[in-house]
Protein backbone atom coordinates (compact mmCIF):
# COMPACT_ATOMS: atom_id res chain seq x y z
CA UNK A 1 0.00 0.00 0.00
CA UNK A 2 1.40 3.48 -0.61
CA UNK A 3 1.73 5.53 2.17
CA UNK A 4 -0.94 8.93 2.61
CA UNK A 5 -1.97 11.50 4.99
CA UNK A 6 -4.84 12.64 5.96
CA UNK A 7 -6.55 15.60 7.64
CA UNK A 8 -10.56 17.11 8.15
CA UNK A 9 -9.97 20.00 9.18
CA UNK A 10 -13.07 22.17 9.15
CA UNK A 11 -16.16 21.70 11.20
CA UNK A 12 -19.45 20.31 9.91
CA UNK A 13 -22.93 20.57 11.52
CA UNK A 14 -25.35 18.36 9.74
CA UNK A 15 -29.05 18.07 10.22
CA UNK A 16 -32.38 19.36 9.47
CA UNK A 17 -32.95 23.03 10.60
CA UNK A 18 -29.40 23.31 11.36
CA UNK A 19 -29.52 26.80 10.05
CA UNK A 20 -30.16 28.32 13.48
CA UNK A 21 -26.70 27.45 14.53
CA UNK A 22 -25.53 30.07 11.96
CA UNK A 23 -25.03 33.17 14.71
CA UNK A 24 -23.25 30.55 17.59
CA UNK A 25 -20.86 29.61 15.08
CA UNK A 26 -19.94 33.69 13.94
CA UNK A 27 -19.55 34.06 17.41
CA UNK A 28 -17.76 31.20 17.80
CA UNK A 29 -15.88 32.42 15.74
CA UNK A 30 -15.47 36.25 16.99
CA UNK A 31 -17.51 37.64 14.16
CA UNK A 32 -19.36 40.74 14.54
CA UNK A 33 -20.63 41.19 11.09
CA UNK A 34 -21.26 38.75 8.38
CA UNK A 35 -21.00 39.48 4.99
CA UNK A 36 -23.13 37.29 3.26
CA UNK A 37 -22.28 35.88 -0.65
CA UNK A 38 -25.30 34.41 -2.60
CA UNK A 39 -26.89 34.41 -5.78
CA UNK A 40 -30.04 36.25 -7.19
CA UNK A 41 -32.43 33.49 -7.36
CA UNK A 42 -32.26 32.85 -3.77
CA UNK A 43 -32.21 36.07 -2.85
CA UNK A 44 -35.92 36.42 -4.32
CA UNK A 45 -37.05 33.73 -2.87
CA UNK A 46 -35.88 35.28 0.13
CA UNK A 47 -33.82 32.34 1.70
CA UNK A 48 -30.87 35.19 1.98
CA UNK A 49 -33.07 37.28 3.97
CA UNK A 50 -33.87 34.33 6.29
CA UNK A 51 -29.88 33.97 6.51
CA UNK A 52 -29.31 37.41 7.71
CA UNK A 53 -32.44 37.25 10.26
CA UNK A 54 -31.03 33.87 11.91
CA UNK A 55 -27.90 36.51 12.35
CA UNK A 56 -29.84 39.46 13.62
CA UNK A 57 -31.44 37.42 16.04
CA UNK A 58 -28.69 37.10 17.73
CA UNK A 59 -27.21 40.41 17.48
CA UNK A 60 -25.27 39.66 14.85
CA UNK A 61 -25.50 42.41 12.07
CA UNK A 62 -25.00 41.60 8.08
CA UNK A 63 -24.46 42.92 4.47
CA UNK A 64 -25.50 40.67 1.82
CA UNK A 65 -23.56 40.26 -2.34
CA UNK A 66 -26.00 38.46 -4.62
CA UNK A 67 -24.65 38.66 -7.59
CA UNK A 68 -22.86 35.05 -8.18
CA UNK A 69 -23.82 34.38 -11.33
CA UNK A 70 -22.96 30.39 -12.74
CA UNK A 71 -19.58 29.68 -13.57
CA UNK A 72 -18.65 33.32 -11.31
CA UNK A 73 -15.82 35.24 -13.20
CA UNK A 74 -13.27 37.38 -11.98
CA UNK A 75 -14.97 40.43 -12.37
CA UNK A 76 -17.40 39.45 -9.76
CA UNK A 77 -14.58 38.36 -7.12
CA UNK A 78 -13.27 41.86 -7.46
CA UNK A 79 -16.95 43.43 -6.68
CA UNK A 80 -17.89 40.69 -3.94
CA UNK A 81 -14.31 41.88 -2.26
CA UNK A 82 -14.64 45.58 -2.76
CA UNK A 83 -18.13 44.99 -1.12
CA UNK A 84 -16.33 43.20 1.78
CA UNK A 85 -14.03 45.64 2.39
CA UNK A 86 -16.65 48.44 2.31
CA UNK A 87 -19.08 46.68 4.69
CA UNK A 88 -16.79 46.53 7.46
CA UNK A 89 -17.69 42.92 7.69
CA UNK A 90 -15.20 40.76 9.82
CA UNK A 91 -16.29 37.01 8.28
CA UNK A 92 -18.05 35.52 5.36
CA UNK A 93 -21.40 33.41 5.44
CA UNK A 94 -20.99 31.92 1.65
CA UNK A 95 -24.80 30.75 1.11
CA UNK A 96 -25.74 28.91 -1.85
CA UNK A 97 -24.47 26.60 -4.23
CA UNK A 98 -20.91 26.03 -5.93
CA UNK A 99 -20.66 29.77 -7.07
CA UNK A 100 -21.15 31.71 -4.45
CA UNK A 101 -18.87 29.46 -2.29
CA UNK A 102 -16.28 29.94 -4.92
CA UNK A 103 -16.88 33.41 -4.82
CA UNK A 104 -16.57 33.82 -0.76
CA UNK A 105 -13.25 31.59 -1.35
CA UNK A 106 -11.62 33.86 -3.71
CA UNK A 107 -13.12 37.05 -2.01
CA UNK A 108 -11.42 35.84 1.42
CA UNK A 109 -8.04 35.31 -0.64
CA UNK A 110 -8.08 38.67 -1.97
CA UNK A 111 -9.08 40.56 1.02
CA UNK A 112 -6.68 39.17 2.77
CA UNK A 113 -3.76 38.88 0.92
CA UNK A 114 -4.36 42.11 -1.72
CA UNK A 115 -3.89 41.69 -5.56
CA UNK A 116 -6.30 40.08 -7.98
CA UNK A 117 -7.28 36.44 -7.28
CA UNK A 118 -5.60 35.31 -11.07
CA UNK A 119 -2.21 36.09 -9.13
CA UNK A 120 -3.20 33.12 -6.61
CA UNK A 121 -3.75 30.37 -9.39
CA UNK A 122 -2.03 27.06 -8.62
CA UNK A 123 -1.62 25.01 -5.33
CA UNK A 124 -0.24 26.64 -1.93
CA UNK A 125 0.17 30.36 -3.35
CA UNK A 126 -2.30 31.80 -0.83
CA UNK A 127 0.21 33.09 2.51
CA UNK A 128 -2.82 33.21 5.20
CA UNK A 129 -6.97 33.93 5.92
CA UNK A 130 -8.32 36.89 7.57
CA UNK A 131 -11.61 36.04 6.70
CA UNK A 132 -13.30 32.95 8.22
CA UNK A 133 -15.90 31.53 5.93
CA UNK A 134 -19.10 29.76 7.67
CA UNK A 135 -20.38 28.05 4.60
CA UNK A 136 -24.22 26.74 3.68
CA UNK A 137 -24.69 24.99 0.48
CA UNK A 138 -28.62 25.11 -0.80
CA UNK A 139 -27.44 22.34 -3.09
CA UNK A 140 -26.59 18.72 -3.58
CA UNK A 141 -24.22 19.48 -4.43
CA UNK A 142 -20.54 20.70 -5.25
CA UNK A 143 -18.91 19.44 -1.56
CA UNK A 144 -17.14 23.19 -1.89
CA UNK A 145 -18.24 23.77 1.81
CA UNK A 146 -15.28 20.96 2.94
CA UNK A 147 -13.00 21.45 -0.29
CA UNK A 148 -9.45 23.50 -0.29
CA UNK A 149 -10.23 24.98 -3.94
CA UNK A 150 -11.65 27.61 -5.77
CA UNK A 151 -12.66 27.50 -9.01
CA UNK A 152 -13.14 31.12 -10.94
CA UNK A 153 -13.66 32.10 -14.85
CA UNK A 154 -11.22 34.26 -16.08
CA UNK A 155 -13.30 35.64 -19.46
CA UNK A 156 -9.93 37.36 -20.70
CA UNK A 157 -8.55 33.70 -21.63
CA UNK A 158 -11.83 31.88 -21.55
CA UNK A 159 -10.34 29.65 -18.67
CA UNK A 160 -11.47 28.35 -15.66
CA UNK A 161 -8.45 28.75 -13.09
CA UNK A 162 -8.32 27.29 -9.63
CA UNK A 163 -6.88 28.62 -6.70
CA UNK A 164 -5.57 25.47 -3.80
CA UNK A 165 -5.04 26.27 -0.49
CA UNK A 166 -5.39 24.41 2.72
CA UNK A 167 -6.31 28.14 4.04
CA UNK A 168 -9.46 28.37 1.90
CA UNK A 169 -11.18 25.49 3.29
CA UNK A 170 -14.19 27.23 5.12
CA UNK A 171 -13.78 26.62 9.04
CA UNK A 172 -17.36 25.72 9.98
CA UNK A 173 -19.83 24.37 7.09
CA UNK A 174 -23.67 24.20 8.25
CA UNK A 175 -25.23 21.45 6.18
CA UNK A 176 -29.12 22.11 6.76
CA UNK A 177 -31.41 18.96 4.17
CA UNK A 178 -34.42 22.20 4.34
CA UNK A 179 -32.39 23.76 2.37
CA UNK A 180 -32.19 21.79 -0.66
CA UNK A 181 -36.21 20.91 -0.69
CA UNK A 182 -36.72 24.14 -2.68
CA UNK A 183 -34.10 23.43 -5.48
CA UNK A 184 -35.42 23.88 -9.10
CA UNK A 185 -35.60 20.17 -10.84
CA UNK A 186 -32.14 20.91 -13.32
CA UNK A 187 -30.51 22.00 -11.35
CA UNK A 188 -30.73 19.13 -8.81
CA UNK A 189 -30.50 16.76 -11.23
CA UNK A 190 -27.01 18.71 -12.67
CA UNK A 191 -25.56 19.07 -9.33
CA UNK A 192 -26.43 15.56 -8.04
CA UNK A 193 -24.69 13.90 -10.74
CA UNK A 194 -21.52 16.38 -10.27
CA UNK A 195 -21.38 14.69 -7.36
CA UNK A 196 -21.66 11.63 -8.21
CA UNK A 197 -18.95 12.40 -10.45
CA UNK A 198 -16.91 14.02 -7.29
CA UNK A 199 -17.21 10.61 -5.66
CA UNK A 200 -16.51 8.30 -8.63
CA UNK A 201 -13.24 10.58 -10.08
CA UNK A 202 -12.10 10.44 -6.25
CA UNK A 203 -12.38 6.34 -6.52
CA UNK A 204 -10.59 5.70 -9.38
CA UNK A 205 -8.16 8.43 -8.84
CA UNK A 206 -4.13 7.68 -8.80
CA UNK A 207 -3.97 9.65 -6.02
CA UNK A 208 -6.67 7.41 -3.76
CA UNK A 209 -5.99 6.26 -0.18
CA UNK A 210 -8.27 3.92 1.43
CA UNK A 211 -9.50 6.98 3.49
CA UNK A 212 -10.98 8.71 0.45
CA UNK A 213 -12.18 5.55 -0.82
CA UNK A 214 -14.38 4.69 1.81
CA UNK A 215 -15.61 8.13 1.51
CA UNK A 216 -16.03 8.12 -2.43
CA UNK A 217 -17.66 4.41 -2.21
CA UNK A 218 -19.96 5.44 0.58
CA UNK A 219 -21.14 8.76 -1.20
CA UNK A 220 -21.69 6.45 -4.36
CA UNK A 221 -23.94 4.61 -2.20
CA UNK A 222 -25.85 7.77 -1.52
CA UNK A 223 -26.30 9.12 -4.16
CA UNK A 224 -27.27 5.92 -6.38
CA UNK A 225 -29.69 5.15 -4.50
CA UNK A 226 -31.72 8.50 -3.81
CA UNK A 227 -30.56 10.99 -7.02
CA UNK A 228 -33.72 9.89 -8.56
CA UNK A 229 -36.06 9.91 -5.72
CA UNK A 230 -34.49 13.37 -4.76
CA UNK A 231 -34.64 14.93 -8.08
CA UNK A 232 -38.44 13.94 -8.86
CA UNK A 233 -39.39 15.41 -5.17
CA UNK A 234 -36.82 17.87 -4.04
CA UNK A 235 -38.97 17.73 -0.53
CA UNK A 236 -38.57 14.20 -0.02
CA UNK A 237 -37.10 14.16 3.39
CA UNK A 238 -34.81 11.42 3.19
CA UNK A 239 -33.55 11.36 -0.24
CA UNK A 240 -32.59 15.02 0.20
CA UNK A 241 -30.99 14.19 3.67
CA UNK A 242 -28.47 11.48 1.55
CA UNK A 243 -28.37 13.68 -1.09
CA UNK A 244 -26.32 16.07 1.17
CA UNK A 245 -24.56 13.33 3.23
CA UNK A 246 -23.35 11.83 -0.26
CA UNK A 247 -21.76 15.46 -1.41
CA UNK A 248 -20.63 16.03 1.54
CA UNK A 249 -18.50 12.47 1.62
CA UNK A 250 -17.70 12.94 -1.73
CA UNK A 251 -16.20 16.40 -1.60
CA UNK A 252 -14.55 15.11 1.38
CA UNK A 253 -13.03 12.24 -1.03
CA UNK A 254 -11.75 14.46 -3.57
CA UNK A 255 -10.26 17.43 -1.90
CA UNK A 256 -7.75 14.51 -0.63
CA UNK A 257 -7.84 12.31 -4.16
CA UNK A 258 -8.44 14.95 -6.84
CA UNK A 259 -10.48 14.03 -9.70
CA UNK A 260 -10.11 13.14 -13.31
CA UNK A 261 -10.33 13.47 -17.17
CA UNK A 262 -14.13 14.25 -16.78
CA UNK A 263 -13.35 17.65 -14.54
CA UNK A 264 -10.38 18.10 -16.82
CA UNK A 265 -12.55 18.47 -19.29
CA UNK A 266 -15.58 20.30 -18.20
CA UNK A 267 -14.01 22.95 -17.49
CA UNK A 268 -13.07 24.61 -20.93
CA UNK A 269 -17.03 23.21 -21.71
CA UNK A 270 -18.18 25.71 -18.97
CA UNK A 271 -15.38 28.08 -19.84
CA UNK A 272 -16.21 28.54 -23.33
CA UNK A 273 -19.76 27.94 -23.54
CA UNK A 274 -21.06 28.72 -20.46
CA UNK A 275 -22.50 25.44 -19.72
CA UNK A 276 -23.41 24.52 -16.23
CA UNK A 277 -20.85 22.69 -14.54
CA UNK A 278 -22.77 19.49 -13.53
CA UNK A 279 -24.11 19.28 -16.89
CA UNK A 280 -21.11 19.64 -18.32
CA UNK A 281 -19.72 16.54 -16.13
CA UNK A 282 -23.10 14.36 -16.79
CA UNK A 283 -22.68 14.31 -20.48
CA UNK A 284 -18.63 13.84 -20.58
CA UNK A 285 -19.26 10.85 -17.85
CA UNK A 286 -20.38 8.02 -19.87
CA UNK A 287 -17.92 8.51 -22.83
CA UNK A 288 -14.57 8.72 -19.81
CA UNK A 289 -15.62 5.88 -18.19
CA UNK A 290 -15.53 4.02 -21.08
CA UNK A 291 -12.36 5.31 -22.36
CA UNK A 292 -10.80 4.53 -18.63
CA UNK A 293 -12.10 1.07 -18.32
CA UNK A 294 -8.98 -0.42 -19.88
CA UNK A 295 -6.89 0.67 -16.97
CA UNK A 296 -9.88 -0.91 -14.63
CA UNK A 297 -8.36 -3.02 -11.88
CA UNK A 298 -11.83 -4.14 -10.34
CA UNK A 299 -12.74 -0.74 -8.86
CA UNK A 300 -15.61 -0.53 -12.05
CA UNK A 301 -17.58 -3.42 -10.34
CA UNK A 302 -17.45 -1.58 -6.84
CA UNK A 303 -18.74 1.30 -8.14
CA UNK A 304 -21.42 -0.21 -10.42
CA UNK A 305 -22.29 -1.81 -7.73
CA UNK A 306 -22.32 1.16 -5.37
CA UNK A 307 -24.42 2.93 -7.71
CA UNK A 308 -26.93 0.50 -8.87
CA UNK A 309 -27.34 -1.45 -5.42
CA UNK A 310 -27.37 -4.56 -7.61
CA UNK A 311 -25.58 -6.84 -5.77
CA UNK A 312 -24.16 -9.08 -8.59
CA UNK A 313 -21.29 -11.54 -9.28
CA UNK A 314 -17.69 -10.25 -10.66
CA UNK A 315 -18.18 -13.03 -13.42
CA UNK A 316 -21.40 -11.34 -14.18
CA UNK A 317 -19.83 -7.98 -14.72
CA UNK A 318 -18.55 -6.06 -17.48
CA UNK A 319 -16.89 -2.38 -17.79
CA UNK A 320 -19.81 -1.49 -20.19
CA UNK A 321 -22.14 -2.31 -17.71
CA UNK A 322 -21.28 0.91 -15.83
CA UNK A 323 -21.23 3.25 -18.62
CA UNK A 324 -24.88 2.24 -19.90
CA UNK A 325 -25.62 2.31 -16.28
CA UNK A 326 -24.56 6.16 -16.52
CA UNK A 327 -25.93 6.93 -19.41
CA UNK A 328 -29.63 5.20 -18.94
CA UNK A 329 -29.28 7.58 -15.00
CA UNK A 330 -28.54 10.98 -17.76
CA UNK A 331 -31.27 9.93 -19.38
CA UNK A 332 -34.04 9.69 -17.27
CA UNK A 333 -32.56 12.90 -15.06
CA UNK A 334 -32.90 14.94 -18.33
CA UNK A 335 -29.49 16.02 -18.95
CA UNK A 336 -28.71 16.64 -22.28
CA UNK A 337 -27.36 13.78 -24.40
CA UNK A 338 -24.20 15.58 -25.97
CA UNK A 339 -22.21 18.26 -26.38
CA UNK A 340 -23.66 19.53 -29.58
CA UNK A 341 -27.07 19.88 -27.66
CA UNK A 342 -25.59 22.20 -25.38
CA UNK A 343 -24.43 24.50 -28.01
CA UNK A 344 -20.38 23.71 -27.84
CA UNK A 345 -18.83 23.82 -31.65
CA UNK A 346 -16.36 21.93 -33.14
CA UNK A 347 -13.87 24.40 -33.95
CA UNK A 348 -12.97 25.33 -30.19
CA UNK A 349 -11.73 22.21 -29.32
CA UNK A 350 -8.47 22.00 -30.09
CA UNK A 351 -8.04 25.47 -27.59
CA UNK A 352 -10.41 23.10 -24.91
CA UNK A 353 -8.28 20.45 -25.40
CA UNK A 354 -4.53 22.53 -24.55
CA UNK A 355 -6.77 23.78 -21.45
CA UNK A 356 -8.09 20.75 -20.64
CA UNK A 357 -4.38 19.21 -20.21
CA UNK A 358 -3.31 22.12 -18.06
CA UNK A 359 -5.59 20.67 -15.41
CA UNK A 360 -3.81 18.64 -12.52
CA UNK A 361 -6.83 15.96 -13.02
CA UNK A 362 -5.38 14.53 -15.84
CA UNK A 363 -2.11 13.48 -13.74
CA UNK A 364 -4.53 11.61 -11.73
CA UNK A 365 -6.34 10.42 -14.48
CA UNK A 366 -6.48 6.38 -13.88
CA UNK A 367 -5.64 6.13 -18.03
CA UNK A 368 -2.54 7.65 -19.26
CA UNK A 369 -3.98 10.65 -21.27
CA UNK A 370 -2.30 12.32 -24.38
CA UNK A 371 -4.33 15.84 -26.68
CA UNK A 372 -5.10 13.37 -29.17
CA UNK A 373 -7.32 11.21 -26.26
CA UNK A 374 -8.57 14.43 -25.47
CA UNK A 375 -9.65 15.34 -28.59
CA UNK A 376 -11.14 12.22 -29.14
CA UNK A 377 -13.19 12.20 -26.28
CA UNK A 378 -14.84 15.67 -27.36
CA UNK A 379 -15.75 14.38 -30.90
CA UNK A 380 -17.27 11.16 -29.10
CA UNK A 381 -19.51 13.11 -26.97
CA UNK A 382 -20.38 15.21 -29.49
CA UNK A 383 -23.98 14.32 -30.27
ZN1 LIG B 1 -17.56 19.16 -9.92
Amino acid sequence: MESFSFSIPQNIVFGAGSLKRLPELGKRIGGKKAYIISGPHLNKIGMVDKCADALRSEGIESEAFTETEGNPCTDTVKKAAKGYMESGADFIVAFGGGSPLDVAKAVAVVVSNGGDITEYEGVGKVKEITADIIAIPTTAGTGSEVTAFAVITDHSRNYKLTVGSEHIIPKYAILDPELIYSVPEKTAAACGVDALVHALEAYLSLAASPFSDMFAIKALELIGKNICPYVADRSNVKAAEAMLLGSLFAGIAFSHARLGNVHAMSHPVSAYFDVPHGVANAILLPTIVEFNALSDEGKYYDIYRAVSGKNIDSKDFSSGMLSDFLSKLNESLGIPAGLKTVGVSKDKFDVMADDAMKSGNILVNPRKTTKADILNLYSKAYI
